[in-house]
């Protein structure tokens, strides 16, 4: 199949590129390996609080329905990527996995699969979590210690009886420590002191706040932009502070090495966990994008601001990749406007 704009994957990013697209009148597809739109937040734990609240966590064109500054859960997140793929319309094919993509006299030759199609231009919008990154040490582990990646994290009831190691206290981390520590004793190691914020402030969610300051709209390399990228990302409400004050859940430092059942952590102390939840983030896997000269050291995919060094193919949704809110669902609009307007003027 032909087509002037392949969008590859159809979560926030994908369908904001959609949009953009659709306004523009430019002839696209997006194809995208799940079965159903909003998927990716949909298998993500079962407790998850978004914590962006619903006026902060819309996409160009459509309210998020509901009181703006409610927290959405994920299911009703990924209803609302559904209705707003419905509501315009956009171009998917569901159940379609790309495996390769190639370029040959301008154009993009992309395989699947189901169909194979042809373009002029790709989107990847493929998300920023592909791989889980776990480290090394899990393997000296003992066969008798449950280990588990948060991506693969649904509920307290996948786990053993017994004291329960989380590792990496970022949101998700944080949150599925709180949830855990009701059910038995949570360890939380940080290489560094959770940085929390109030949800409310002033009777204003923070996001208002920030909004009104700035942050939201600060770019990467603004002095703003440079500030926060040089913190933690903070995490927001107090849940952690009550948790840690009822003895629920003990802060310990950075693990580094592990012995059998031990956990060995970065001041030299030790101790045993039945359980270990490894919230400590992911790995890019392009293994199907066969134009190596755009990946880096890293994996990553090498642009500027959506615009990749290989005419023609832009990427939607990488944290960072403009503002702060790239990679949120209220800030990957302003994304997907910049690549599709220079996908305009390529035209
Ligand atoms: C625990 C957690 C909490 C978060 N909380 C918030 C929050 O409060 N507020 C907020 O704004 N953001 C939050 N985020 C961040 C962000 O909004 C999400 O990560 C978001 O899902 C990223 O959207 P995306 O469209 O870029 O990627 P994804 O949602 O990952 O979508 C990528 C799509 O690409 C498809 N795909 C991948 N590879 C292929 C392929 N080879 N072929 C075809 N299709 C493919 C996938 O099936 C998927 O549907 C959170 C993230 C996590 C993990």
């Amino acid at each position: 199949m032909t087509t002037n704009v392949l969008v590859i994957g159809g979560g926030q990013a994908g369908l904001a590129a959609g949009y953009y697209l659709t306004l523009a009148g430019i002839d696209f597809i997006i194809v995208d390996g799940s079965s159903r739109v909003g998927d990716s937040w949909r298998n993500r734990y079962d407790s998850l609080l978004l914590f962006t609240p619903k006026g902060y966590s819309e996409l160009p064109g459509l309210s998020f329905p509901g009181k703006k500054e409610q927290l959405p859960n994920k299911n009703e997140t990924a209803d609302y990527l559904e209705t707003y793929a419905s509501n315009f319309q956009l171009p998917l094919h569901l159940n379609t996995s790309v495996i390769s993509l190639n370029k040959s006299n301008g154009l993009f030759y992309i395989t699947t699969n189901k169909e194979d199609y042809i373009a002029r231009h790709v989107i990847i919008a493929t998300g920023p979590f592909h791989k889980e990154a776990i480290p090394d040490i899990a393997s000296k582990i003992s066969t008798d210690v449950k280990q588990i990646h948060s991506a693969s994290y649904k509920n307290p009831e996948q786990l053993s009886e017994g004291d329960t190691l989380v590792v990496g206290a970022g949101n998700s981390g944080t949150q599925i420590a709180v949830e855990i520590s009701k059910h038995r004793k949570v360890y939380l190691s940080s290489g560094h002191r959770p940085l929390l914020l109030p949800l409310h402030i002033g009777g204003k969610n923070i996001f208002y706040w920030f909004d009104k300051l700035g942050i939201l709209k600060a770019t990467a390399h603004s002095f703003i932009g440079k500030k926060i990228q040089s913190r933690p990302d903070p995490i927001f409400g107090f849940e952690l502070k009550k948790r840690i004050k009822a003895s629920a859940i003990t802060l310990v430092p950075r693990t580094i090495d592990a012995k059998n059942k031990s956990i060995i952590f970065s001041d030299g102390s030790q101790r045993e966990f039945t359980n270990i939840i490894w919230s400590t983030g992911f790995k890019p896997d392009y293994k199907w994008l066969e134009l190596s000269h755009v990946i880096n050291e890293r994996g990553a995919i090498k642009h500027e601001r959506g615009i990749t060094p290989e005419s023609g193919l832009y990427i939607v949704g990488m944290p960072w990749q403009h503002r702060r809110t790239s990679a949120l669902i209220g800030g990957v609009g302003l994304d997907a406007q910049h690549v599709v307007n220079e996908i305009i003027r390529d035209h």
